[in-house]
């Protein structure tokens, strides 16, 4: 889950990691008067969407007076940043940076845990840094049994610093960071750019963090920023009706009975050179309602043209599967084709239930993803 920068200062503020000071406004009104109400010659007009690259786009300029607030404020509202239209914007003090640092903490596979990662070449281009000169990136495990020691926190402040007077302020910065981002079970927690200002002071100017979604049921307060884009809602809804849901973008909607064979049924798919519109778990039941329920997110989908559907019956027995198919169908108004396997317990008997019907009936698992495949061309 992702939250806005201004959301990201509020947290960073609350655990102590210094950010310049602003404020939140909707409308060119409400900016002119935070410009005033900051008491600052040159302020900073920022959009607050979920995407980066943001001053790239536009949506990142320096004022030094009303008119100019008032003109970046129009300008930024009502913008469109990769698909992002920008309804609030944030009015912050502007710093006078002597240089800009990259620090982010993030969860690392390799490592297993969390790193710290950091680059003297921060800013805009990060990226280009990431790939055109991966030297430039440093990298510091933080073992989660023992946390950022002030060992590991100096060896990273080296690392960016080479003055004594900024490590000190550098050490517990990266303590704070790390702090917050183990309390809130966070995925990510990045400054870009962390500034050293021409008063020698460390601030983070930019923030960005993102959640753990599984673990959002411990942070009220985290969840409360959640703002949804339309494909999180309907994952969000599929959710709540037992359904593990991931869209995919695929023209091959999927229905299957457990993650594992979800996974491997992607996977038939893609051999046979179709896509995916999306993972579905509909879990362990034949329950004829589920199957409605799911169908019609599957349907929803305006890219799919095929609908899989492979159970495996075990517990669940294949002709009850079945039987809960026909009944599902009964309710449901589709032209699109549907590709069934069913196998497990009393798989022949659902076969034969299936004969007849204006379904694909497969037998293997290959077959039915070859089938579903052929159908969507
Ligand atoms: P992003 O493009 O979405 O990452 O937005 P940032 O908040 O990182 O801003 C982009 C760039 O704008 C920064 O790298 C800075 O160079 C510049 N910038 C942001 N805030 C200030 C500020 O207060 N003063 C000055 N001089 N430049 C700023
Ligand atoms: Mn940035």
């Amino acid at each position: 889950m992702k939250v806005h920068e201004y959301q990201a200062k509020g947290l960073f503020a609350d655990y102590g990691v210094p950010v310049d000071k602003s404020i939140l406004c909707k409308t060119p009104e409400e900016a002119v008067a935070a410009y005033k109400k900051l008491g600052v010659q040159r302020c900073v007009v920022k959009a607050q969407v979920h995407t980066g690259g943001r001053g790239k786009a536009g949506g990142v300029k320096l004022a030094t007076n009303e008119t100019e607030v008032r003109q970046y404020a129009n300008a930024i509202l009502g913008m469109n940043i990769k698909g992002f239209v920008v309804d609030r914007i944030l009015i912050g003090e502007a710093v006078n940076i002597k240089a800009e640092y990259y620090v982010s903490i993030v969860i690392d596979r390799k490592s297993k845990g969390a790193i710290l990662m950091l680059s003297r070449e921060g800013g805009m281009d990060i990226e280009a840094v990431a790939k055109d000169t991966p030297e430039k990136i440093f990298k510091i495990a933080i073992d989660p049994a023992i946390g950022l020691t002030d060992f590991k926190a100096r060896e990273a402040a080296f690392k960016l610093f080479d003055d004594m007077a900024q490590v000190k302020q550098a050490v517990p910065l990266f303590q704070k960071l790390y702090r917050l981002f183990v309390e809130k079970d966070a995925s990510l927690a990045e400054i870009n750019p962390l500034v050293l200002t021409q008063e020698c002071e460390l601030k983070a100017i930019d923030a960005k963090m993102t959640f753990d979604n599984n673990a959002l049921y411990r942070h009220p307060d985290i969840f409360d920023m959640f703002e949804p884009t339309a494909e999180e809602q309907k994952e969000q809804e599929a959710k709540e009706k037992g359904f593990s849901y991931v869209n995919l973008g695929g023209e091959i909607g999927c229905m299957v009975n457990g993650a594992g064979l979800a996974m491997a049924t992607m996977d038939m798919i893609k051999l046979y050179g179709g896509n995916p519109a999306n993972f579905l778990d509909i879990g362990g039941s034949s329950n004829p309602q589920k199957i409605v329920e799911a169908m019609k997110l599957l349907l929803a989908d305006q890219h799919v043209r095929v609908v899989l559907i492979n159970i495996f019956g075990g517990i669940t027995r294949c002709d009850d599967v079945a039987k809960g198919l026909i009944e599902a169908f009964k309710t449901l108004q589709t032209n699109l084709p549907i590709v069934i396997r069913l196998t497990g317990t009393n798989e022949k008997e659902g076969r034969e239930l299936l004969k007849g019907t204006s379904f694909i009936v497969a037998e293997t698992m290959s077959e039915a993803g070859r089938k579903a495949v052929e159908a969507a061309r």
